[in-house]
């Protein structure tokens, strides 16, 4: 029978204490090192001072299995769940690192025999990308490991600059950074979507499962590059995505585990259509929003809780969709405890106050819920290409609609949201209410973000002050 979620983790960690690794746990979402990134959003991120040397271990190697978040942060993946066959919110990233010891070729090697032997993968249906000056990668493909020239590609700077490119990595603007190398697997041409580097790309028919960083530079203030002394290695591979490939699924959504949280929203919903892309987002977003509350984060208005809240209110809007006018959401909790509580110990012991919290967030979405939803619907009217934005910071300011929930429903009917709109309303009632005495602002806010979903904010402390300005949704 194929590997299950629970046998990959395992089988991956084996691989690589076999090949010397320690094996260190999942960090929590939020991290304990970083104040300037909202959420834990790769395997590397516990090791981060390790590679500015600023903290050392006691192992040169390591192995782990991550949880991540890409919402809200400059990572932000929110947008892609329920129309991609890739694409979470929350994931878990198999990774390993070398901390100045092993360089290029074993990473690589060691990537190739857990792929083609440990999993039997096709090496046919494998394409690798470097970076395109990348020549030691590009003659390790091609002569050590024999993959044939043309499914080794070279990916350029296709990002607007020097070093500015899908295949080169960068901690910061400036520090440790590299060429990346990945693995791509072929689904099959009745899959739409081209080879890494083509215009049509971001298919779902050639799925990236594996992405290895070199760092091997240190970048200064001027764009120029210096060679570090010890190079590294940080590697991550999406385990729902390899998981698809190991059970002849193509997305991610057709999983083991995704099967059971899938068939657990179709009870809770009452939707019966198991394809519903709607059971998707729930299913994707319970996951989210539960292992946030177990690592602490609960729904605010501001800063990370404001993106858990903006999360569970997204699935609990699909589940009204579906015909829910009652809390649901937190009725899964006790289905992901039990497929992911052995994986995750906070999870297994916070299970019941992950709950509670969803429910009480729910029972209080729900009390605006279906009077925003009634307002929407009357501004949709048959013909209308945008929503005007006094309309969506309505339904924010008094219903609790965050705009990127707004934004969500526009989208599946074809509308796009007048988001300059909501941020001259958003101002317009920040102006009133200091004329009016009412509340204190801080006077550097920038209004400009608040509208954008926190794309492109890294930052907690700008995401937190953005935030600030917001008033809470529910009266
Ligand atoms: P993509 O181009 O598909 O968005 P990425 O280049 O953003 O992926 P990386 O930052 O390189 O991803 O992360 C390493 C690996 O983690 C990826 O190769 C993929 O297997 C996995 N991964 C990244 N983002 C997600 C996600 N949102 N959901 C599930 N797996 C993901
Ligand atoms: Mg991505
Ligand atoms: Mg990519
Ligand atoms: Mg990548």
């Amino acid at each position: 029978p194929p590997l299950s979620v629970a046998d990959i983790r395992k089988s991956f960690l084996d691989f690589f204490e076999s090949k010397g690794h320690t094996v260190v746990p999942s960090s929590p979402l939020v991290p304990g090192n970083d104040p300037t990134l909202m959420f834990t959003n790769s395997g590397m991120v516990q090791f981060k001072d390790v590679f500015l040397g600023t903290d050392k271990r006691p192992y040169v190697r390591a192995a782990s299995v991550q949880a991540c978040l890409r919402a809200g942060g400059k990572h932000n993946d929110l947008e892609n769940v329920g129309y991609t066959a890739r694409h979470h919110t929350f994931f878990e990233m198999l990774g390993n690192w070398s901390f100045g010891d092993y360089f290029k070729r074993e990473s690589i090697e060691w990537g190739w025999e857990l792929l083609t032997q440990v999993y039997g993968l096709p090496p046919e249906k494998l394409t690798a990308t470097v970076y395109h000056e990348d020549d030691e990668a590009y003659d390790i493909w091609t002569k050590v490991i024999g993959l044939p020239p043309e499914r080794v590609i070279r990916i350029n700077d296709n990002k607007g600059g020097k070093y500015k490119s899908d295949n080169f990595w960068m901690m910061a603007d400036t520090g440790p950074c590299g060429p990346c190398s990945e693995i791509f697997y072929d689904h099959g041409p009745h899959i739409p979507g081209g080879p890494p580097g083509s215009p049509d790309e971001d298919g779902d028919r050639f799925i990236e499962i594996w992405n290895h960083v070199f760092m091997q530079f240190e970048m200064h203030e001027d764009g120029s590059v210096t060679p570090l002394p010890a190079p590294c290695v940080d590697t991550g591979m999406g385990l729902e995505r390899l998981a698809a490939i190991l059970q002849h699924v193509h997305s991610n959504y057709e999983i083991d585990l995704f099967e059971r949280l899938i068939q657990a929203a179709s009870e809770a919903t009452g939707c019966a259509d198991l394809a519903h892309p709607s059971l998707k987002v729930i299913a994707d977003h319970i996951r989210a929003t539960a292992f946030l509350v177990s690592d602490g984060v609960i729904p605010s208005n501001e800063g990370r809780g404001y993106v858990q809240r903006r999360i569970i209110r997204r699935a609990i809007r699909h589940g009204y969709k579906l015909g829910q006018k009652k809390p649901f959401f937190h009725k899964l909790v006790p289905v992901l405890v039990e497929l992911m509580g052995a994986a995750y110990p906070r999870l297994q012991a916070e299970g019941r106050r992950v709950e509670e919290v969803l429910k009480a967030e729910e029972e209080r979405f729900f009390e605006t819920l279906a009077n925003g939803m009634e307002i929407l619907d009357d501004a949709l009217i048959a013909g209308r290409k945008e929503l005007p934005g006094h309309v969506a910071f309505k339904l924010h300011d008094t219903y609790g609609f965050p705009l990127d929930l707004t934004q969500d429903v526009c989208r599946e009917r074809g509308v796009t949201v007048d988001v300059a709109g909501f941020d001259e309303a958003m101002a317009a009632q920040k102006a009133a209410g200091r004329a009016a005495g009412k509340f204190k602002m801080d006077k550097a806010v920038d209004y400009s973000g608040g509208a954008n979903v926190f794309t492109g904010y890294d930052e907690l402390s700008s995401a937190s002050k953005i935030i600030a300005i917001y008033q809470d949704g529910v009266p």
